[in-house]
Order: structure tokens, then sequence, then C-alpha cells
């Protein structure tokens, strides 16, 4: 199955969660079984040779594929979710949203500096929230980080928001 095909089984579902947004609901690729096998291999073959020790996903779409992925990949998987969420000690990281701030966190001992980590969103859009999550995973001063999505809203232009020479990855362009 080609990227292709896989991205005209992404739903357009319009004024959600609020008026005026597309959103891009992958709910439609992840439950047809031939879908997520072809996704996950599609992901895996961007990172097989990276030597990747640990994936980051973002809470709560992140958490789908990136599980997949470090399983795929024999790697770890380590969650960053909301305030409040992550039950031991954790780092914080604050951000601009179009209205108002918001928050995510990581366990403080979730990384270690011989890590290679992959960061999993399902999607790039302002980058904000992945920038946010960048800075978090830096903090550990893991080898390298690398970013990826599943899909990208270009028109957005998002990936102009990472430092240069950050490798980042989408497979799916809207
Ligand atoms: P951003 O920080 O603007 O890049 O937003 C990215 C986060 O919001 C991701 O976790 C996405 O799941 C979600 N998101 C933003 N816009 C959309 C959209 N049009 N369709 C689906 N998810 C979206």
């Amino acid at each position: 199955m080609t990227l292709d095909e896989i991205k005209n089984k992404v739903r357009d579902v319009y004024d959600f969660p609020q008026k005026g947004i597309v959103f891009k609901d992958l709910t439609t690729v992840f439950k047809e079984p031939e879908c997520l096998r072809e996704l996950s291999k599609h992901l895996t073959d961007l990172y097989k040779e990276k030597g990747i020790t640990k994936v980051v996903g973002i809470e709560s779409r992140g958490f789908i594929m990136g599980a997949i992925l470090a399983n795929q990949l024999e790697a770890g998987f380590v969650p960053i979710r909301k305030p409040g969420k992550l039950p031991a000690d954790t780092w914080s990281e604050s951000y601009d949203k179009e209205y108002g701030k918001d928050t995510i966190e990581i366990h403080k001992d979730a990384i270690q500096s011989e890590d290679i980590v992959v960061l999993h969103d399902d999607l790039l859009a302002t980058g904000g929230t992945m920038l946010a999550a960048y800075h978090l995973v830096e903090r550990f001063h893991p080898r390298k980080i690398y970013i990826n999505f599943i899909t990208e809203l270009e028109f957005l232009k998002g990936r102009e928001i990472f430092p240069p020479g950050v490798d980042v990855e989408a497979l799916i362009k809207f």
C-alpha cells in the first residue's frame, strides 16, 4: 500500500474541535489492519538505520504509532503528557497556543545522555507543541533528537519553527 493510498484514507472533519478547523482524523487509517501495518512499515523504514533507543510520543495521538514504532525499532517508549498526569517527578515546558498557554511534561528519569531519540506526533500544524517537546528532550542532552510526524499541514509552515539542522520528517503532506 502506497503513502498516497494511506493519505486517501485520512478523514477530514469540518469545524472540529472548533469552527473553521479542518481536523485530519487518522482513526480511519488506524482501524484498517493493512493501513496500520503499512504505516508502521513506512515509519520503521525511516528510522531503522538510525540507532534509535527511545521513541517519545506526545499525548495522546502520538502514543498510537509511537508505541508501535518503538516496538518495531526495539527501542523504549516514553510518554510526554499534559500536566498532572505523570506520577513521578517531571520537567515541564509551557508554550503559546492560539488562545492562551499550554504545558507538557516528561518524567525526569525518562531519557539518558546515551540515548538517540525520535520524537513522534500524529500531525504537524504550527509546530508549537513539538517545539516544546523538543525543548523538554534537549534537557537530557541525548546524542541526537529526530522529529517525526505522520502528517504535515504544509501551508502552516510549522517545520520552520525548529532549529536549523534538526531532522524533521512527515510521511504524508497536505
Ligand atoms: P501544533 O502545535 O499547532 O503543531 O498542533 C499539533 C497538535 O494539535 C497535534 O498533537 C495534533 O494532533 C493537533 N492538531 C492541530 N491541528 C490539527 C488538525 N487540523 N487536524 C488534526 N490534529 C490537529
